[in-house]
């Protein structure tokens, strides 16, 4: 199956709701990674996370969701758009803990000391930052607070995946309400409570249901209408050209020692792991626009 987000809204209730199946996107990042179970795990639900705040955006805005604690995995950071696309990367890719009741245990990777910080890029002047504090280190549920406590909007959050023994991912995807003006606050506490109350999305769409099911479970006895279907992929926006101006703000003092000492320079992509090259000609042309 492939991955996609399906987008519904319950107009009399004041609710929007969404569901994901990402497994595929979640073991390509996997893969480019090279990731371990646990850090696979972290990544994959950093990744639905990116993907369901990103269905939050309006075309063409972008959205960066960075979690920084004192686990043992370090930073990690995803990005997503309107569009349906996510990248994004942890720090220690080779984190593998014991598991803890049969799951990954992402919130001892991440950690329960640090903060979650979301940047939006809402085409406006400024950046829209929010952060807050962590609390157990538990991606969805950390969204959701962020969502409910600084954003102000009452939402319900779950994310989840299941991983085979192998470490490949075997489900993955994510779940989200949210309030929608003017509504009213019995109804949209009555269903963010059926999100909290369900089990959990990685079980369910483990045994086979869909995003649709789930919306449906959750808005059972409650008109509402399916509004878009939309793929979802791990898509990185890198190129040559990119790489080679993030080259030109090394400054030339680097890049003639780059020159001096590899005769070249290979550079990876944090997000996807691409390799650019660039060779001595690529960089003594680099050299020459920087001495104009
Ligand atoms: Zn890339």
């Amino acid at each position: 199956m492939e991955d996609y987000l399906v987008r519904v809204i319950a107009k009399d209730a004041g609710v929007r709701g969404f569901a994901c199946w990402t497994t595929n996107l979640v073991n390509e990042a996997a893969q480019r990674h090279e990731t371990q179970p646990t850090a696979t795990a972290v990544l994959g639900e950093g990744l639905i996370a990116g993907v369901l705040l990103g269905a939050l955006l309006k075309v063409q805005q972008r959205v960066a969701i960075k979690f920084e604690g004192n686990g043992p995995i370090g930073k990690l950071v995803v990005e997503g758009d309107s569009y349906g696309r996510v990248r994004g990367y942890v720090q220690n890719p080779d984190v593998d803990l014991p598991f803890k009741l049969g799951e990954a245990d992402t919130a001892a990777a991440i950690g329960d000391l640090g903060a979650m910080v979301v940047i939006k890029d809402l085409r406006l002047k400024d950046l829209y930052e929010g952060v807050v504090p962590l609390e157990n280190g538990d991606i969805g549920r950390e969204l959701n607070f962020y969502l409910n406590q600084s954003e102000q909007i009452p939402s319900a959050v779950q994310i989840g995946l299941r991983l085979d023994e192998q470490g490949q991912v075997t489900a993955a995807g994510g779940l989200l309400l949210q309030a929608l003006p003017p509504y009213e606050i019995e109804m949209v506490r009555q269903l963010t409570d059926r999100v909290e109350e369900m089990p959990p999305v990685a079980e369910l769409l483990h045994s086979g249901q869909t995003p649709e099911d789930l919306l449906a479970q959750i808005f059972a006895g409650i008109e509402f209408e399916i509004l878009e279907k939309r793929p979802l992929s791990f898509q990185c926006d890198c190129s040559w050209e990119r790489t080679r101006h993030a080259l030109i703000t090394l400054g030339q003092e680097e890049i003639e020692h780059l020159l001096q000492t590899e005769g070249q320079a290979e550079v990876d992509c944090h997000y996807c792991h691409n390799q650019y090259h660039f060779s001595a000609d690529d960089l003594q042309l680099i050299l020459l626009e920087l001495d104009e």
